[in-house]
């Protein structure tokens, strides 16, 4: 159990209330260390932040369903853009990530799921730049090593 007690931290991102970046990704813990590394690597350290299981699927599922106004990640990010301003949109999905099976969705092989996930993300930066022309997105895919000591972000384009 965390001993939580004060802290005070030195932080520059209350100078202004708007940022250029957000992050769509999935809540998965496994990922939380390689997902701040990655950034950091990136040199993205402002930042508004979605984080929910599955990341880009919910706004992918309701895409063309016409319940585009109930997508949870689709409000946020309309949310954000309009309040925040962001306008750099990373969407960062992932390799055996529990939403999709969860959701009974199985690949084959590495190479299908790596496919699969391709696939969703072009989907869904797509809707999101043609939704909001001043929004520019960039995808991402974080696979794991085989032994599942490393983490690969693949830039999708
Ligand atoms: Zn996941």
């Amino acid at each position: 159990m965390p001993a939580f007690k004060n802290s005070t931290f030195r932080i520059d991102s209350f100078c202004s209330h708007t940022c250029d970046h957000l992050i769509v990704l999935c809540s998965d813990f496994r990922f939380g260390k390689a997902n701040l590394k990655f950034l950091k690597e990136e040199g993205i350290d402002v930042y508004d932040e979605i984080r929910i299981p599955g990341g880009i699927k919910s706004l992918v599922d309701s895409i063309g369903s016409f319940i585009d106004e109930e997508s949870f990640v689709f409000n946020w990010i309309k949310f954000f853009h309009f309040k925040h301003k962001v306008r750099l949109v990373h969407l960062v999905s992932h390799a055996n990530c529990g939403k999709y099976i969860a959701d009974g969705i199985v690949f084959d092989d590495d190479e299908a799921e790596e496919l699969f996930h391709r696939r969703q993300l072009f989907v869904a930066g797509g809707f999101l730049e043609q939704s909001f022309p001043k929004i520019r997105t960039f995808l991402h895919y974080a696979k794991m090593s085989k032994n599942r000591k490393k983490v690969e972000y693949v830039k999708v384009e």
